[in-house]
Parts: structure tokens; C-alpha cells; sequence
């Protein structure tokens, strides 16, 4: 079964099912509940799945309770999904979840994009930028993830902190030491391309769908050698252990455009800057 969206698709909540059962059981129990003939299904996909400790009386069975996405052959209206649809049960899905928006704002066509950060904010900026077709380059005062690992190690080893490459500072940003937990779940259209890139690039396929999902430090450190080279792919140039220290604008405000950063590395042009340096840039912010 094609397991993409197809252009209409229903969500279907509140499906229960043991924490031991075949999650292969899940489109069965749709196309039951339902009351869906065989091949009527054109597409299916789990979306979320939470668990369901409460007891019932005297049963103590552990649940999970899932959400799915369903796309039916157009026109199709049986009567048990009709009175699902009223009842609250399926709900129309919100549309063009799987896509990555790509409209950008005219004044950015053929533009050259600096994004400041490369914390969890600034790479997935250029990960849209460069999917949009724009000349993108980023620029982080730490270091790349493997580099900054063994920064850390000496400065656990030795005390004195490295003020531009630490905890907070460098490849993955403050995420890169966070837990990687992805309890949010803004259903926002960028939600699931964020987290298929995730997948793509190591993390747990469970993170498409668990309500608590968790990438765990551990494996954070694997994805984001991963996701930098697919960025460097999309032609993303980065630039590590660069400090941005200023803008240069050109024109008066309200007109005022950024022309080129200032960095610890000198000069370097750019039509746009996407800022993405977190909480932890005080300095940034005086500069
Ligand atoms: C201990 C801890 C645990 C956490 N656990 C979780 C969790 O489990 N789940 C979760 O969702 N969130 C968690 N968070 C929060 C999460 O890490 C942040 O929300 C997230 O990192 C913010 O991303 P960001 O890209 O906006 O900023 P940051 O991650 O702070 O990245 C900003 C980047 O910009 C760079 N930068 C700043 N100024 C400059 C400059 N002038 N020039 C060049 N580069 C610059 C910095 O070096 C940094 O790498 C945790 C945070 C901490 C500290």
C-alpha cells in the first residue's frame, strides 16, 4: 500500500490497540471500525501513538492509543464513515503535511543568505533556504560536532572553558547536549519533513510518530555529521569557528539592507541574514 499522502487524506483517532499487538493490525482495524471495503484504502500512515497506562476496572492492560492518516478512493461514503465523520471520529486531515514549503518572499529571488547559529533554528533554516533554491551559507562560533566532543572532554579534563566551543556553543547548538526530546508536536506543515530528515539522517523511525518521542544525546552526535553533509548536498557552505561580530548595511532606515557580516574571519557578503542564535548570545545581541 502506497504509504505517502495522496491529496485527500482523513485522520482517524482514538485507535487502541495492546502495547504488545502488530502495529500491522492498525489499517485492519480502520478499514474494520470504518466499515471499509478491500482496496477502498488508497494510502495509510501513523501519525501519532501515546500510551494509555489507566486501568479499566479490572483490567490493567497497557495501551498504546494511535492516530492515523487515510486516503480513500475519491467519492467513497459508507455509512459507518459517514457517521464517524459527524461523530468527530475522522476529521479531514490537514493538508500538504509531507511537502517542504518552498514559496520565499520575492526580494530573496537569486539571493545570497547568510543564516547566524547552527543550533537546531539555523540549520533547519538553511535546510529550507537551500530546498528553496537559495545561495546559503552559515556561520557558527563553534566548532563541528566531533571536534567540539573532544573541546568538551578536555575542558571537563581541565576546567578552563573554551568561551566560543562548549555546552552551548557550536555544531547542533544548545540541542546538541539537550535530550533530543520532540514532545512539542506544534502540527505545524514543517513538523514531518523536519522529522523525516531527522530519520534520514539516523534518528528513530518511532519519532514520526511517538507522542513522547526522544532522539536521545547519544544518537544526536550521529545524526548531525549526517545532516551536514546532506546540507552541504543541497550546497550549503558552512562556516565553523566563526564568530559573527557586525552587519554591514547599506541605506537609511526604513530601506536599510544588509550587505555583508562582519566575522571573527573577516568580511563576507550577503543580501539576507536569518538570525539563529538562541538564548545563549548575549553578545551577539550588544555587537
Ligand atoms: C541542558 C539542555 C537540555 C535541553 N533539552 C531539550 C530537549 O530535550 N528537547 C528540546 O526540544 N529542547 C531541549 N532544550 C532546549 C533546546 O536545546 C533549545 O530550544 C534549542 O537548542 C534552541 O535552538 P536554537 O537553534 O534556537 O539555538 P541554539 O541551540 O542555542 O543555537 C544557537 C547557535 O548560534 C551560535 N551563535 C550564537 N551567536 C553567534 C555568533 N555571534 N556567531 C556565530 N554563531 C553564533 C551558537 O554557537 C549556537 O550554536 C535543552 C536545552 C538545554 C540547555
Amino acid at each position: 500500500m502506497d504509504t505517502r499522502f495522496l491529496p485527500k487524506s482523513w485522520r482517524v483517532r482514538g485507535l487502541e490497540l495492546p502495547v504488545d499487538a502488530d502495529p500491522a493490525l492498525l489499517a485492519d482495524l480502520v478499514a474494520r471500525e470504518l466499515g471499509l471495503e478491500a482496496g477502498v484504502m488508497r494510502a495509510f500512515r501513523l501519525v501519532r501513538r501515546s500510551l494509555d497506562a489507566r486501568r479499566r476496572g479490572s483490567d490493567h492492560q497497557l495501551r498504546f492509543v494511535h492516530q492515523v492518516e487515510i486516503a480513500l478512493d475519491r467519492g467513497f461514503r459508507g455509512g459507518r464513515f459517514a457517521r464517524a465523520l459527524r461523530s468527530g471520529y475522522v476529521a479531514e486531515a490537514p493538508a500538504s503535511e509531507s511537502a517542504i514549503p518552498l514559496a520565499t518572499h520575492a526580494s530573496l529571488r537569486g539571493a545570497r543568505v547568510a543564516v547566524l547559529g547552527g543550533g537546531p533554528g539555523g540549520l533547519f533554516a538553511a535546510w529550507m533556504l537551500a530546498h528553496a533554491g537559495l545561495e546559503v551559507e552559515l556561520f557558527e562560533r563553534g566548532s563541528p560536532v566531533e571536534r567540539r566532543g573532544r573541546e568538551l572532554v578536555a575542558f571537563h579534563r581541565s576546567r578552563v572553558p573554551n568561551p566560543e566551543s562548549n555546552l552551548l556553543y557550536g555544531e547542533g547548538g544548545a540541542g546538541t547536549y539537550s535530550d533530543g526530546k520532540l514532545y512539542t508536536r506544534v502540527e505545524d506543515a514543517l513538523e514531518l519533513p523536519i522529522l523525516e530528515e531527522l530519520v534520514a539522517c539516523g534518528a528513530p523511525g518511532e519519532i514520526l510518530f511517538d507522542a513522547r518521542a526522544h532522539v536521545g544525546t547519544d544518537k544526536l552526535h550521529r545524526v548531525l555529521p549526517r545532516l551536514r553533509a546532506r546540507l552541504e548536498e543541497l550546497g550549503v557552505r558552512f562556516h565553523w569557528n566563526t564568530r559573527v561580530e557586525g552587519l554591514v548595511v547599506a541605506g537609511a532606515a526604513p530601506g536599510a539592507r544588509v550587505r555583508a557580516l562582519r566575522t571573527s574571519a573577516g568580511e563576507t557578503p550577503c543580501d539576507a541574514l536569518f538570525l539563529a542564535s538562541g538564548h545563549s548570545a548575549r553578545d551577539t545581541w550588544n555587537s
